[in-house]
């Protein structure tokens, strides 16, 4: 006589096989307590492991792609930011911006050089697979497919658990998932941060160009000031294709923003092929936002680091990591509270994050003052990017040639 049904056996072995996994994965692979556990390695996750790895403490870090990834973004870089790295030999890998070009709705046009190449256009999959190759290079432990879906922290360590049931102990998780994921919003009710990000929204073609227009782009940045209510429509070369796309500082519907750029594309002229249009919500500074509690803190776009003039989020990420670094080893060295970091983040990025915030609001309600101003501070703009001039000094300076020029002294 057979068995009434073999199926309700077979999914009880599968059942215990998957139970006996689950615990096999509930301890700690190698019973290792790191130092640092780096949530997403991003420019955020990825210097902050660099950083914590040159000064001789034991890093994890954990993404949920293998690596190298795609990431959404224009890839337009501060040459500041490279400084921070060895990455000297790297750098036949992108591309120097050395021009710009201006518009307003596709018309005027003014343009000029930018001084010693103050722009690096990147492909992030790149960009982003060299800088955790620094933080392995000085001996980070990464390991990529692994999602992060809980974290469990208590006064002595951070238990940090992936989708497969792994666990993975550590004395500080360091949260880098970017601004717009699951595991972000965990952390931000850990810390108790009840502050949400005002958000802007990007969205881009890349667009395989004629090789007439490809040649005009080599290696110049196009903005246009007043195409987009709120906000710029810019083109940045990449090596095989150019980069169009549009960034508003406030929400928008991502159609609404496509709309935008075909009509660009249409003004100025563009001949050539889109590919798909993609983007992505960004959450912008909110400097009444907490970023660090206990033995857990944000960095990157996961701290809401991103410039509402621009969209820019890269050189902020990668200055928090540097932060992060400092005072993780003051706290594991000194006893130092991880508290400190959110203060020196608010005021060593935050306030010129702030002063920017400002700029935006007069840029984006009066474009074409925008555009006219811009003609007249390209050069600083530059400055600002790469921070050898602060927003508050370049806010200083203008309120006096304005009073200047006005007459009062
Ligand atoms: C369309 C667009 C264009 C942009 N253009 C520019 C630009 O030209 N210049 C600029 O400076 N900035 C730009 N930005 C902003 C910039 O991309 C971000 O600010 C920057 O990537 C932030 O870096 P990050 O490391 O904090 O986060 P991310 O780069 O988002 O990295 C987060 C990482 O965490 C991983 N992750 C997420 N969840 C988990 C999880 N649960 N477990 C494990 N890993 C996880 C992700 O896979 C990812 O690798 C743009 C943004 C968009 C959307």
């Amino acid at each position: 006589m057979g068995h009434p049904s073999n199926t309700p056996q077979k999914n009880c072995t599968k059942a215990l096989e998957r139970c006996i996994d689950r615990l096999k994965g509930m301890t700690n692979k190698n019973n290792d307590l790191y130092d640092v556990i780096i949530a997403g390695a991003g420019p955020s996750g990825s210097s902050s492991g660099y950083f914590l790895s040159t000064k001789g403490l034991r890093v994890l870090i954990l993404d949920k792609y293998k690596f190298p990834r795609e990431k959404y973004c224009g890839g337009g870089v501060p040459r500041s930011v490279f400084e921070m790295f060895p990455i000297e030999n790297r750098m036949s890998e992108f591309i120097e911006i050395n021009e710009y070009r201006f518009t307003c709705r596709g018309k005027k046009n003014a343009g000029g050089k930018i001084p010693d190449g103050g722009v690096i256009s990147v492909e992030r999959s790149v960009f982003d697979d060299y800088l955790l190759s620094c933080a392995l290079n000085e001996g980070a432990v990464f390991i990529g497919g692994v999602e992060v879906v809980d974290v469990e922290p208590d006064s002595n360590q951070v238990t940090v658990i992936d989708s497969h049931g792994n666990r993975y102990m550590g004395k500080v998780l360091v949260g880098a998932s970017g601004g717009i994921s699951r595991l972000n919003e965990k952390l931000n009710r850990i810390i108790g941060n009840n502050n949400k990000a005002k958000m802007g929204i990007c969205g881009y073609y890349k667009f395989l160009s004629e090789p007439e227009t490809q040649d005009l782009y080599q290696d110049t940045v196009h903005l246009d000031f007043n195409f987009i209510n709120g906000g710029v429509a810019g083109i940045l070369p990449k090596k095989d294709y150019i980069w169009v796309g549009a960034y508003k500082s406030q929400m928008e519907k991502m159609k609404n923003i496509r709309k935008s750029v075909d009509k660009f594309i249409d003004t100025i002229g563009l001949k050539g092929e889109k590919a798909e249009f993609v983007g992505l919500p960004i959450p912008l500074y909110n400097h009444r936002r907490e970023i660090a509690r206990g033995r857990v803190l944000l960095v990157g776009e996961a701290a809401g680091l991103v410039n509402p003039i621009s969209g820019e989020g890269i050189k902020p990420a990668v200055e928090s990591g540097k932060i992060a670094a400092e005072e993780i080893e003051a706290f594991l060295r000194d006893g130092k509270s991880l508290e400190e970091y959110g203060a020196r983040i608010h005021s060593e990025i935050g306030e010129e994050l702030r002063i920017a915030g400002r700029f935006a609001k007069i840029a984006f309600t009066f474009p074409s003052i925008a555009y006219d101003g811009m003609i007249h501070v390209a050069n600083d703009a530059v400055k600002i990017l790469n921070g050898e001039l602060s927003y508050g000094d370049f806010e200083r300076r203008l309120k006096k040639k304005i009073l200047r020029k006005v007459g009062i002294k």
